[in-house]
């Protein structure tokens, strides 16, 4: 059962609060950097209650393997994986031949391509679902790792051996099936406790697939399943070609499949990390997805005051997100257009009409700079028109003119230009607005007389102005007509 939020019903938790058993998103979580002494990294606080928050798991936040089927089948298909596979194959079709440098030669190649598996399935697993780079690193560190993979497969077929000669071909048969249905839970014991002597061990393992329970068996029908893909495929393909071609198709479809089952392996981990017992860290959790299944609102996480105060309006505490922003406001200014809205909305909800008259004309600017329609035309007729001591720049009530204009109140636009040119007589701006209002009353309003008075007046007091011209003009089409 997934976890969600509870500000974002469709988002996945992330965090989970030990005291008021909140849970949380990345946007929610309140993020601060931890002391100095106490290591590297960001505590992540509950925004109710200011507790550390626990970090709720990968299993929470990732889509179960079954259902990203597609992209599992594509993991091998990134620049790097494909680069390799191609070379190990094309190397391998080229030391085809018998002899035992050949044969060395083959295993180093496979011991190369089972490490970068290797890599593949531990960033998978701590939730970095990239393909590693190829490089010395990612090749030769831990290369060790590579040997007890081997062992662990000579251990394997030597116990074949000696059941067969001992038991004979009923009790093989059973433990081949046995051997091979654990493999994946042996190499996955391998990997997140470094052990042999832990993978070889039933009781570790075999209690590592139950607790994964039906997931695991899930995953091993389709590593079976894709597994004999190839080598059915290798048996027809040395029917019909030529030695070294097809053993160069066959060897990259093998090592297709290798990654493959190693980059499913590592997301089973990191899907069952719980179960299992493997720590990932948030820190080192990396999963692209995370983000593309987040939708819905997005607040700008940037701004901590904004976040504040966002968290507060969510738990309706608006006289406590108000608070927050009179603070700030006091403080150093509001800042940006995010927070001069929010303070805007909490006036409107809080009833304090005069504060917000006050800050109608300081969010109208950023409004108009923003240019956001819309919202601009609102806050100007709610809180601006009706109130003649609000302190309006010319920019601002020219492009209110317009706006509004636009949206069919000619009255109103009419109204913002008039105040331009009476409040701001020696603005520059003054012959645009004129221009603009005798059009508005010829065009809109269908008054050609008072559109015409307007020009003349705009004539006379810039007779040399840009508008000069086009205004003459414009009279004379309104005779004409
Ligand atoms: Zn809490
Ligand atoms: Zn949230």
């Amino acid at each position: 059962m997934t976890q969600y939020c509870i500000h974002h019903p469709t988002i996945p938790a992330h965090w989970l609060c030990p005291k008021c058993s909140s849970a949380f998103c990345p946007e929610c979580i309140v993020r601060r950097q931890k002391a100095p002494h106490k290591g590297s990294g960001s505590l992540h606080l509950c925004p109710r209650c200011m507790q550390e928050a626990e970090w709720i798991g990968a299993e929470n936040i990732i889509q179960p393997f079954w259902n990203r089927i597609p992209k599992l089948f594509a993991y091998p298909f990134s620049l790097n994986a494909v680069c390799l596979i191609a070379l190990v194959a094309f190397a391998s079709a080229i030391f085809s031949g018998p002899g035992l440098i050949q044969s060395l030669i083959r295993m180093l190649l496979w011991g190369v391509l089972l490490k970068y598996a290797y890599a593949s399935l531990q960033a998978t697993a701590r939730g970095d679902l990239r393909s590693p780079p190829i490089d010395e690193k990612t090749i030769s560190e831990d290369f060790f790792q590579v040997f007890k993979q081997l062992i662990l497969f000579f251990l394997l077929g030597m116990g074949l051996v000696l059941i067969a000669a001992n038991l004979g071909f009923f009790p093989a048969i059973l433990y081949v099936i046995v051997a091979v249905l654990f493999l994946p839970a042996m190499i996955i014991l391998l990997v997140t406790t470094g052990r042999l002597t832990h993978a070889v061990n039933p009781v570790l393992f075999i209690s590592l697939a139950l607790r994964i329970g039906w997931g695991y068996f899930l995953m091993y029908l389709f590593l079976i399943l894709l597994g004999s893909a190839p080598a059915v495929l290798a048996h027809y393909l040395f029917a019909i070609l030529p030695a070294g071609f097809a053993s160069f198709i066959a060897s990259l479809g093998s090592n297709y499949y290798t990654l493959l089952s190693y980059h499913l392996m590592g997301y089973v981990i990191l899907q069952y990390h719980q179960q299992i017992g493997y720590s990932v860290d948030y820190e080192d959790f990396r999963y692209d997805e995370a983000s593309a299944r987040d939708s819905g609102e997005k607040e700008d996480s940037g701004d901590p005051v904004a976040r504040e105060v966002a968290f507060h309006m969510k738990e309706g505490r608006h006289d406590e997100a108000l608070g927050v922003l009179r603070r700030a406001k006091a403080q150093r200014g509001l800042d940006g257009l995010q927070q001069n809205d929010m303070y805007y909305e909490l006036l409107a909800i809080q009833k304090e009409k005069e504060e917000m008259r006050h800050h109608a004309p300081v969010l109208l600017e950023q409004l108009v700079l923003a240019g956001q329609k819309e919202k601009a035309c609102k806050v100007y007729l709610d809180a601006v028109a009706g109130n003649p001591e609000a302190d309006t720049d010319p920019t601002v009530l020219l492009r209110m003119g317009t706006w509004l204009n636009e949206q069919g109140n000619s009255r109103k636009a009419i109204g913002a230009l008039n105040r331009l040119v009476k409040s701001h007589p020696t603005d520059p701006l003054v012959p645009k607005a004129l221009f603009l209002c005798a059009r508005i009353y010829g065009e809109n309003l269908e008054n050609p007389e008072k559109a015409t008075r307007i020009l003349n007046v705009l004539l006379k007091r810039f007779p040399d102005h840009d508008f000069a011209a086009q205004a003459e003009y414009y009279i004379k089409q309104v005779r004409v007509s």
